[in-house]
């Protein structure tokens, strides 16, 4: 796969995955799930953001698309946490 510096999955052309994770998060109980408006803005920063290479922030290792969805998870860089 290229490189796509600053790519959520849903760009970076991981159709299978990005289905996978997005089955994964609709299973989620509601009281764990982050509201839209939140998870869209937490994936915005994390499009700004230069740790996110291909839908996989550097910092942690997770699919952004997924860590964003849980309402009680942080962006993992403690010395500038986006959200
Ligand atoms: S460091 Fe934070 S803002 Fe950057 S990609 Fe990771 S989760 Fe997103």
């Amino acid at each position: 796969m290229e490189e796509c510096k600053r790519c959520l999955l849903n760009e970076a052309a991981e159709a299978d995955t990005l289905k996978s994770i997005r089955e994964r998060i609709e299973r989620l109980p509601d009281g764990e799930k982050a509201d839209e408006e939140t998870y869209l803005r937490r994936l915005d920063e994390c499009k700004n953001c230069d740790s996110l290479i291909a839908g996989v922030c550097m910092k942690c290792g997770c699919y952004v698309e997924f860590r964003a969805a849980f309402i009680r998870q942080k962006c993992p860089d403690t010395k500038n946490r986006r959200w």
